[in-house]
């Protein structure tokens, strides 16, 4: 199960005391009922958006309690370590400060340190294509593949780059001029009909698949949005920081700075409300407070039970709205045998495995390095019911292939499908076709007591561990009536 392999858990003393049953600070027992004192709240989830929920509402004088289904913190965003080093599982790479300005400011707020990623310093190309069985570094793209399919290529881009045009507000994506239409199209038939030259094909549709989803399960509505988000943002913006010592340290700095208890291995199944407040099930123990914060992806959404229920529209969402599948493979070899080419680990490849990046470059201490091998859409969910084993076998292969003679560096590996993992069941956010016009903000007002944050409330940075942080600090001010 993805959660025991989350490496060391960064678990404080009082979680150890809160599983043992003893009852502890901003909480008292009675008679199996827990209740908070003061203005209260329940935050169900202790990832991004519930640490950050609950560290803006204590700032605003709340005592808050978190109930997280896993045995660790973090949700989405985790660290493995592997020998000496670490690596990352789920969300990894943040863009630059101008852009993910929030991350940014709790990172310096809680001194957690960033890094940045890559060899630039040394003169290392940052990677390299692995198309029709030739690895080619990025530098070289024109000269091996031509001109023409670099313009081909720069025709695509400049098509995303314009659809950014479609959408004047990016807060409304389904009040644009020409929604409807758009949000009814799907990302393959875009695609398509660009009729671009197949090796440009192939890239496009794996740009669409990695960040979003598999191109036909995507909207062309959805991706507008996504270019107006990013208009103005350079390249050299995008995917540049990581965090020093991983991203549990960030997750761990949260706890650090927020009072109230973070129970573990408490999974809610039930959040009932009245005119008094809301009564949160979870582990055989009832808690209560004046609101609960539900943070849950949407695709687990079901396995809390909300009485009264939740309000059609918001029911509906969460049956209907595409979660792209990312999985993430961990691979520690004994040598970064891709410097040797002059490359960062970085691949975009033709074969199923889709991508491939280090995630220790600054990890310096030993001549091995952790490959990450992240592969989206039909590539993983084709492979949903193969053990962890014969991923790891697949994966290695097709490096082999890439890097011939890679495999004999292979240390160990470590499997994350996030949307088999129980308490997650999906990757990230992605609007489907005919999803934006329909679900657009249906998360964003509470249902009477129940407020909700998490990455797929966001209206900008949907599917991003900023996305997941603006939406905690959003849910704090409007529970405050700011
Ligand atoms: C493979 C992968 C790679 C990614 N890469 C990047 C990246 O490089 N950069 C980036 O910005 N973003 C990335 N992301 C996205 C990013 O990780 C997420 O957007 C972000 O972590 C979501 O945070 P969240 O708080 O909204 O949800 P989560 O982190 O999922 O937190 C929700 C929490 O709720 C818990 N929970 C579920 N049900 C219950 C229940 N019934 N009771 C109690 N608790 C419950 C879950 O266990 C979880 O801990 C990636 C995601 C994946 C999967």
């Amino acid at each position: 199960m993805l959660g025991s392999t989350q490496g060391k858990p960064m678990i404080p003393a009082i979680f150890k005391r809160t599983l043992s049953g003893v009852a502890i600070s901003s909480v008292i027992l009675i008679s199996g009922l827990v209740h908070a004192k003061q203005q209260e709240a329940i935050v169900v989830g202790a990832g991004l958006a519930g640490l950050t929920a609950a560290y803006e509402l204590e700032q605003r004088g709340y005592d808050v309690i978190i109930l997280e289904a896993r045995d660790v913190v973090g949700g989405r965003m985790g660290t493995l370590d592997m020998g000496d080093q670490h690596g990352e599982t789920g969300g990894e790479l943040l863009d630059s400060k101008k852009v993910h300005t929030e991350m940014f400011r709790y990172a310096k707020k809680f001194k957690v340190e960033m890094v940045d990623v890559g060899y630039w310093e040394n003169g290392i190309e940052e990677g390299a294509y692995f198309i029709d069985g030739k690895l080619v570094p990025y530098g070289d793209f024109k000269s091996e593949f031509g001109r023409p399919v670099k313009r081909e290529m720069d025709r695509f881009w400049n098509a995303v780059e314009d659809l950014a045009l479609l959408v004047p507000d990016h807060t409304r994506p389904d009040l644009a001029p020409d929604a409807q239409v758009l949000d009814q199209m799907n990302m393959q038939d875009w695609i398509d009909d660009l009729n671009l030259d197949p090796i440009a094909k192939t890239l496009a549709e794996h740009h669409v698949r990695a960040e979003y989803d598999e191109p036909h399960d995507v909207s062309v509505l959805w991706m507008a949005h996504q270019s107006k988000v990013y208009e103005n943002v350079g390249d050299n913006k995008i995917e540049v920081v990581r965090f020093m010592d991983g991203g549990r340290a960030f997750a761990q700095a949260y706890v650090d700075h927020i009072d109230g208890p973070v129970y573990l291995n408490h999974a809610v199944t039930k959040i009932r409300q009245n005119e008094k407040g809301v009564v949160v099930t979870a582990a055989g123990h009832k808690f209560k407070a004046d609101v609960a914060v539900v943070t849950v992806p949407l695709t687990v959404l079901n396995k809390i039970t909300f009485k009264p229920a939740l309000p059609a529209d918001k029911q509906a969402a969460a049956d209907n709205l595409n979660y792209g599948s990312h999985t993430k493979v961990l691979i520690e070899y004994s040598k970064r045998f891709w410097l040797d080419l002059n490359v960062g680990g970085d691949t975009v490849s033709d074969l199923p495995i889709g991508w491939t990046w280090e995630s220790t470059e600054r990890q310096t201490d030993t001549t091995g390095g952790i490959l990450i091998a992240y592969s989206s859409g039909d590539f993983t969910d084709n492979q949903i019911n193969w053990s962890d084993a014969a991923l790891i076998v697949d994966k290695v292969a097709q490096i082999e292939i890439m890097y011939p003679g890679s495999a004999k560096y292979f240390e160990s590996a470590s499997v994350h499908a996030w949307h088999r993992e129980e308490w997650i069941m999906g990757g990230f956010l992605a609007y489907g076709p005919g999803q934006v016009t329909q679900h657009w903000n249906a998360f964003l007002e509470p249902a009477g007591k129940i407020y909700f944050a998490g990455e797929h409330t966001d209206d900008a940075y949907v599917g991003y561990l900023e996305g997941a942080v603006r939406s905690g600090m959003r849910v704090a001010t409007q529970i405050a009536g700011e």
